[in-house]
């Protein structure tokens, strides 16, 4: 009968879900908008945007308050709660789920007196850290190797696609860049990039907002980015990492783009992306650290396939991208070399020459959790190197 046939499409429609041909954010007018964000908040309000991970352990929410001062630091922010349900981090009839204030920030968005805050997430009656909530981890080593003073500097690439999935840019109806990629690298002219708009943006926002951002550039494969925290002091350049990400998903709103941290979007025929970290103490900075840097890789190789399953949302992915093409190690086998870009870790050139320096873990996916792999990389190199 009709009523089932329609029924029955009714459910099709709803069940087979298409993507996006617009997006509607960026066609929005952004004048008439401006007209409400410059209406000046009375003295004592300050609107503040919780920000936090959510149990995909890769992308993120927010929503908002109002404060009644401005948070000095996270210890000035009030705890909150939010429905853990919704996030993939409780279950219905056990939802409530608690907000630990980590870092406050300035919002880009808003502008002062207004802020950002970062949260951690707790669960359950026993307040313990939700399933990808690693800061803990993290910030545990942080506090456990202080007098080592940890510095890490954070490169994250990222790939920028349209709202119906495809690279920002790249031709409609599933072609691909007639651009060699080698262009694309700091590439400048309109042939060779996409979407620098969104990176000039992002860059602002984010040093407006108090991070230690460092640079960026355009990356190898057309649409693709990359950006750089630090060099910075311990957990500061993971909970910054975060933020970034943040910043970077509010701005890509506006211009109804999506941005991807997958580590292989594009398939096997075109480049992934990674997050390297580059990390040190005060004993590689210092003269004789070469060795204590070798000591450390050492440590690394032992335990290679134990870091590779968390250096990424997904095992199999960054998989698919360490397939030893593409200026990458292969995923299962550890290697280290001087100026080597083939190599799992990598030193730069000067290093041996000076005796000293950090070194460049280049085997993080796009999609990695920077709480882990620094708290990995200070676990592994300044633990016995059991684990
Ligand atoms: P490349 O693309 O050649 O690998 P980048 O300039 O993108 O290099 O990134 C290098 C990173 O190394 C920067 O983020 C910087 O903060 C970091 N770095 C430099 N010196 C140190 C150090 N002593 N300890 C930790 N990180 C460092
Ligand atoms: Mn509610
Ligand atoms: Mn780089
Ligand atoms: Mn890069
Ligand atoms: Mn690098």
């Amino acid at each position: 009968c009709i009523a089932c046939v329609h029924r029955y499409s009714n459910v099709i429609v709803i069940s087979k879900r298409t993507m996006l041909k617009h997006s509607i954010n960026h066609i929005m007018n952004k004048k008439v908008m401006d007209r409400y964000m410059r209406l000046p908040s009375p003295c004592n309000k300050v609107l503040a945007t919780y920000v936090w991970i959510d149990g995909s352990g890769i992308n993120m929410r927010c929503k908002d308050r109002i404060l009644n001062c401005v948070p000095c630091c996270a210890d000035a922010a009030p705890p909150w709660a939010f429905d853990g349900s919704s996030t993939g981090q409780a279950s219905t009839d056990d939802s409530d789920t608690k907000l630990q204030p980590a870092a406050v920030y300035r919002d880009p968005f808003r502008m002062e007196p207004h802020v950002l805050v970062l949260s951690e997430v707790y669960v359950g009656d026993k307040n313990e850290p939700a399933k990808t909530n690693f800061r803990k981890f993290c910030n545990d080593l942080c506090d456990k190797h202080k007098d080592e003073e940890p510095w890490f500097g954070l490169e994250q690439e990222c790939t920028m696609l349209d709202v119906d999935g495809w690279g920002l840019g790249w031709p409609k109806g599933g072609g691909f860049p007639a651009v060699k990629y080698q262009f694309s690298y700091c590439g400048v002219g309109a042939k060779y990039i996409a979407g620098r708009d969104i990176s000039e943006a992002h860059a602002k926002a984010c040093l407006y907002a108090g991070l230690d951002f460092e640079g960026t550039n355009a990356e190898v494969m057309f649409g693709c980015w990359e950006w750089q925290i630090g060099t910075t002091v311990g957990i500061k350049a993971p909970d910054d990492l975060w933020m970034s990400r943040y910043i970077m998903a509010r701005v890509a709103e506006d211009y109804g783009v999506d941005v991807t941290y997958h580590p292989k979007p594009m398939g096997m025929l075109h480049p992934g992306v990674g997050m390297h970290h580059n990390f040190s103490t005060k004993r590689m900075r210092s003269d004789g650290g070469y060795a204590f840097i070798e000591e450390c890789i050492k440590k690394l190789e032992k335990n290679h396939m134990k870091h590779m399953c968390q250096y990424g949302a997904d095992e199999a992915t960054n998989r698919m991208r360490l397939s030893g093409k593409f200026e990458t190690s292969p995923f299962d086998k550890f290697s280290w070399g001087i100026a080597n870009r083939k190599a799992s870790i990598r030193l730069q050139r000067n290093i041996k020459e000076k005796g000293k320096g950090f070194m460049e873990d280049r085997r993080p996916a796009g999609d990695c959790d920077p709480y882990r792999v620094c708290g990995l990389l200070m676990e592994t190199c300044l633990g016995d190197g059991s684990g």
